[in-house]
């Protein structure tokens, strides 16, 4: 894992846990911290890398409730913790379930030093609320968040770099290896809301789009993303006036079985 400049002082962090990816913006009075990592001690090594990059005070900002983007946030505070409203829900709801449930995870992929480190890890609740947008002012440089509608989460927060035309998207943007655009339903993600998120990035005319997983993408990316998710929009329709079957709809859909069954149902 090392720091990808990708613009004078935006910085993205690539690991091999989850194929996840962070982010860094870093001002002239202070920095920005796109997600922590997933608990406690991976959240305290990223800590140490940002150190390795600039000595100014951060704030952090959560893409999404996610345990891997939002509860290691421990080593950085105190300092303030931006996310949407909804994230605040969703964390409160289900927060303490999913690290449960990652504990058992860890566990059952025998990696007892993972479940260890998430059961000494405690979810910070974001004290910094957006409900359409927020600038924060880093010196010299404005970093925008913005909700942009309901896509991987109904809380999808998008940190834009409008100096650098670089935007951080969170799981609304997955990058699998060989540059497929994966991207992965969850029982708060909307099939229908999410082509419309797409337009919305691809409307601020970003350079580069940082996934929430996997390797930075381009525009082009974006367009095949937005299209994908209409061509699954277009088979859910076909299965609900009853013109294809479920496993139709999965032998004619461009994703693998898993991706097309969780995104056909998707409210
Ligand atoms: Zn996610």
């Amino acid at each position: 894992m090392t720091w990808l400049e990708l613009a004078d002082g935006v910085y993205a962090r690539r690991y091999e846990e989850l194929d996840l990816t962070v982010g860094l913006v870093v001002g002239s009075d202070r920095c920005l911290v796109v997600d922590v990592r997933g608990d406690v001690e991976q959240g305290a090594e990223l800590a140490a890398a940002v150190r390795e990059i600039t000595p100014l005070p951060w704030s952090v900002v959560y893409t999404h409730a996610h345990f891997d983007h939002a509860f290691g946030t421990t080593a950085f505070l105190p300092c303030d913790v931006w996310a949407h409203e909804g994230c605040v829900a969703e964390l409160t709801t289900y927060g303490e379930g999913a690290r449960l449930k990652w504990i058992q995870h860890y566990l059952g992929e025998n990696r007892p030093e993972m479940a260890e480190a998430l059961e000494r890890t405690e979810i910070t609740m974001p004290d910094k609320l957006v409900t359409d947008t927020a600038e924060i002012d880093l010196g010299g440089r404005t970093a925008v968040l913005r909700f942009l509608g309901h896509a991987h989460t109904d809380h999808d927060l998008f940190v834009h770099v409008p100096d650098a035309g670089i935007i951080f998207a969170g799981d609304a943007v997955e990058n699998a290896e060989a540059g497929f655009s994966a991207f992965s339903f969850n029982d708060g993600s909307s099939l229908d809301g999410w082509p419309g998120v797409m337009d919305a990035i691809l409307a601020l005319a970003p350079k580069t789009i940082v996934a929430g997983h996997g390797d930075p993408v381009d525009t082009a990316f974006i367009e095949k993303h937005r299209d994908g998710l209409r061509e699954l929009i277009a088979l859910k329709t076909l299965i609900a006036a009853g013109d294809l079957t479920p496993d139709e709809a999965v032998a004619r859909s461009p994703y693998p079985g898993d991706v097309t069954k969780a995104a056909l149902a998707t409210p």
